[in-house]
């Protein structure tokens, strides 16, 4: 590596989905490397056994190529510094910790969990935050020796200084500065002999020369204490970059429940991932202009820390909506007809021409999930609401319908040549023959054809879709429903 090379990781725990806040994490990573031309790492973080989830790694890798963004290095294709797996990693963090020991930094702490859980409940009743309260730090050598060789369980806990104060620089919120007496002597290797993710977080960070830690501000708390441990260590820390928090739209986390946390529910309810990339980087991000459109290899060149701000940022659900229906009129029509294609699939049980349906609807669709609502009318419709004839703008009502509809039925009748323009014609020179305006006829003849105020488009797309015999089917039927209705 040439010194000063940029670096930054992606360091995921494998728990599961990949949450938005979590992917812009990545997404930034990813950027600050690009820009500096630098290299960007995947690790993935699973020394917490607990929580690890089957599968999740793969969610990881799957997320990152939909995305478009991928890793120099990482688990799959190796790199210099590896394992990127921390479990892989497991045996090389315990003679760090064993080196704090020696140093004084470090101690090992033998205490069974009942009288932890007793400490803490201990704390809750006195409503004070709970710290250990270093029991094992005053054990004689001879006794620490006594129980490991009798093999007792032991964590490692990290010797925090007990008064002044520890101070970062993070690229985001400037200096940030804590008093050490309000940081816990936080265990760096578990009793199962893994370290935490504190401690690997660290040592890893070093040791894969790591340039730029960027994350979510939930971290900030915890940095004071890494920066003690690179301190203890005679390191030089990285550059922090905390992140501004992501809120909903009137406050709150985003959370799973409301649908929208992680980026595979977003894909699934079709939202494409150009756009939802797009929509996470100016979470909290902005290039300073009034670019709002952005692809990943723009983005590539124009990020820049110094854009990222920290008041949080509103996860705003209608923009995210906005933005998609953008990207969606961005494609060409071949390009929508592949990624509609699924979703007409799902809603349509009759073969309809899928062109013609794109072509109608790539104008409205905003999210893909729409689609089996927006064109469920072809499948068949029920009775027609009549009151929906009415309508002012074209000056069309119930009695106009009823002198209408088996005009254009007739004229339908006469066509040899059922398309979009002949179709188009014959409305336009009917309406002129009558001496009305071109919404008149077209009116009634939606309503009939599609039992539906608002459609994805107007009579002449809806009759070309459904076809001359299933277009009088409908009038037919529509006809008849007026002749038993005395308006
Ligand atoms: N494994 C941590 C997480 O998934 C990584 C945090 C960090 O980037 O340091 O949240």
């Amino acid at each position: 590596m040439c010194q000063n090379e940029v670096r930054t990781r992606y360091a995921p725990s494998p728990t599961g989905f990949v949450h938005i806040g979590n992917l812009r994490s990545a997404l930034y990573e990813y950027l600050v490397a690009k820009a500096n031309n630098g290299k960007f790492i995947l690790r993935i973080e699973d020394t917490d056994q607990k929580r690890y989830v089957e599968g999740a790694v793969n969610v990881i890798y799957e997320t990152l190529k939909i995305v478009g963004i991928s890793h120099d290095e990482g688990p799959d294709i190796g790199g210099d510094y590896g394992p990127y797996m921390q479990s892989e990693r497991k045996d090389l963090y315990l003679p760090y910790a064993e080196k704090l020991i020696e140093n004084k930094k470090a101690y090992y702490c033998f205490c069974k969990e009942e009288r932890l859980e007793d400490l803490r409940q201990e704390a809750e009743k006195k409503k004070i935050q709970f710290k250990y309260d270093r029991h094992c730090l005053h054990l004689s050598e001879e006794e620490i020796q006594r129980k490991l060789n009798a093999k007792e369980p032991y964590v490692i806990r990290q010797l925090m200084p007990d008064s002044g104060k520890t101070t970062y620089n993070d690229s985001v919120y400037g200096d940030i500065t804590f008093d050490n007496d309000v940081l816990e002597d936080q265990i760096l290797i578990k009793s199962d002999g893994f370290p935490t993710y504190n401690f690997a977080n660290v040592i890893d960070d070093h040791l894969m020369k790591i340039s730029h830690v960027v994350r979510g501000s939930e971290y900030i708390t915890s940095t004071p204490k890494y920066v003690l441990l690179y301190n203890a260590f005679g390191w030089e820390p990285p550059i922090f970059v905390h992140l501004p928090l992501v809120v909903k739209q009137g406050g709150g986390k985003i959370s799973k429940r409301s649908g929208d946390a992680y980026f595979s529910d977003l894909i699934e309810s079709g939202y494409l991932p150009e756009a939802v990339v797009n929509f996470i980087v100016l979470l909290g991000w902005s290039s300073g202009t009034e670019q709002e459109f952005f692809t990943l290899s723009e983005l590539e060149k124009v990020f820049d820390i110094k854009g990222i701000g920290k008041s949080p940022s509103t996860y705003d659900t209608d923009k995210l909506r906005w933005m998609n229906g953008e990207y969606i009129r961005k494609k060409t029509l071949d390009e929508f007809i592949a990624i509609a294609s699924p979703w007409i699939d799902k809603a349509l049980q009759r073969s309809y021409d899928k062109a013609k349906i794109c072509a109608m609807i790539q104008k409205r669709v905003e999210v893909l999930s729409e689609i089996p609502d927006m064109i469920s009318f072809l499948n068949d419709i029920s009775t027609i609401d009549v009151n929906l004839y009415d309508n002012v703008k074209s000056k069309c009502n119930i009695n106009e319908a009823k002198r209408i509809l088996p005009i254009i039925r007739d004229k339908i009748m006469e066509m040899d040549v059922f398309n979009h323009d002949s179709i188009y014609i014959m409305f336009t020179s009917t309406a002129e023959k009558l001496g009305v305006k071109n919404g008149l006829v077209m009116w009634p003849v939606r309503i009939a054809l599609s039992g539906m105020l608002v459609t994805p488009g107007g009579a002449v797309e809806i009759a070309d879709i459904l076809g001359k015999d299933e277009a009088l089917r409908r009038i037919d039927l529509a006809i008849a429903q007026l002749v038993d209705i005395d308006a």
